[in-house]
């Protein structure tokens, strides 16, 4: 096979510099994906930067990519040279542990992280097995979808998994590239939306995505006067919040969700849980049916994440945008 072109951080924190490989020979339940688009995820950043302990060098990062089938291997199912797929935070799960065969291959104890021991999608051809290549609906704008295939999955599958009703209170807290898909899934779900945001700037374009309600998420105030309100409450920021406040938002039942890797504890006293049956919770990516649910659900609404874009070799600039909160609201590099 030829080589892969790529950007990779070769020691943590270190920009990122051109990167060839060889990928060996193609699995026999791989596919190869030429990228056309990759989203820049806080992930990549914080992956990059080894912020969470277990990266390993070099980082190739990139795993909300897009692009066409260009090599298909000799047992890889359905898969078509050709087709537009996507390829999000997993590139392989096992396929056949007990998580695997019920549809929670995201939970897989073996599953790869495309950007962790496996090379990601800041490169000009990107691997995947088969099941996690997921085709995209011909509707959706191939420029703008990348970003659906690792923070969408991320915010949509906690409204379909954990039971949100049309007739809930939602609130989506931080409006970055997560956030901002948060609000558009919820209100298209049919839900009342409070978007939860420490950018005064980005409130009228919170109620452009479909906010009903614009709230500081630093104002422990504002946040107190909110108190029994929201039934359904999608943390996506990674930053330590006024948790007691945001606590005492949730309705009776109501649920607080955690997707953002805040690496902080939250402190939870459980009196605020007992009293009125609360829950907190989190919930990584979704499975390939998940991916392929949300994409549909997307192209039915006319849902596209709002992205910049930066050509990918610009890279390091779209990652300094990113890196300074700079980013409305994805960042998406065209190869
Ligand atoms: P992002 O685009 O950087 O957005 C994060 C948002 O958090 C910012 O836009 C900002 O929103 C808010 N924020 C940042 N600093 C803040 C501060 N000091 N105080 C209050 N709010 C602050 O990041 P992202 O790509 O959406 O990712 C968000 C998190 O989710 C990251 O930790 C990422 O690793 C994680 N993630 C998890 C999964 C999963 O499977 N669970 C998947 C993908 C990503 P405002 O300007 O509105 O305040
Ligand atoms: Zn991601």
């Amino acid at each position: 096979m030829a080589k892969i072109s790529g950007w990779a951080a070769l020691e943590a924190g270190k920009p990122l510099v051109p990167h060839e490989y060889d990928p060996g020979p193609l699995g026999a339940e791989e596919v190869e994906v030429a990228v056309e688009h990759c989203g820049v995820c806080h992930s990549d950043l914080s992956v990059i930067n080894n912020e969470w302990g277990f990266s390993r060098y070099p980082v190739v990062p990139g795993h909300e990519a897009v692009g066409r089938v260009v090599a298909v291997g000799t047992n890889a199912r359905g898969a078509k040279v050709g087709t537009r797929v996507g390829v999000g935070w997993t590139a392989e799960s096992c396929m056949h542990c007990r998580l695997c065969l019920s549809g929670d291959q995201h939970m897989c104890a073996r599953a790869v992280p495309t950007i962790i021991g496996h090379h990601g999608g800041f490169a000009d051809r990107v691997r995947a097995h088969w099941a996690w290549t997921v085709p995209l609906p011909d509707s959706l704008d191939i420029t703008s979808a990348g970003p659906l295939l690792c923070g969408g999955i991320t915010v949509f599958n906690p409204l379909a998994r954990f039971g949100v009703k049309p007739t809930h209170r939602v609130g989506v807290v931080g409006i970055g590239g997560l956030g901002h898909m948060g609000v558009k899934f919820a209100a298209a779900w049919g839900c009342e939306v409070t978007a939860f945001t420490s950018s005064a700037s980005k409130a009228d374009e919170a109620k452009a995505f479909g906010a009903h309600h614009v709230v500081s998420s630093r104002d422990s105030k504002a946040l107190r006067a909110l108190a029994g309100k929201i039934d359904f409450l999608l943390v996506t920021v990674n930053v330590a919040l006024d948790w007691k406040a945001m606590i005492a938002t949730l309705a009776p039942k109501g649920r607080m969700h955690v997707v953002g890797a805040v690496l902080e504890p939250i402190p939870v006293a459980a009196f605020d849980l007992i009293a009125a049956e609360r829950s907190i919770s989190g919930s990584p990516t979704g499975a390939p049916v998940d991916i392929r649910t949300m994409l549909e659900f997307a192209a039915r609404h006319g849902i596209a994440p709002q992205v910049e874009h930066f050509p990918m070799a610009k890279v390091n600039e779209a990652i300094a945008h990113l890196a300074a909160g700079k980013a409305r609201f994805r960042i998406v590099l065209d190869a």
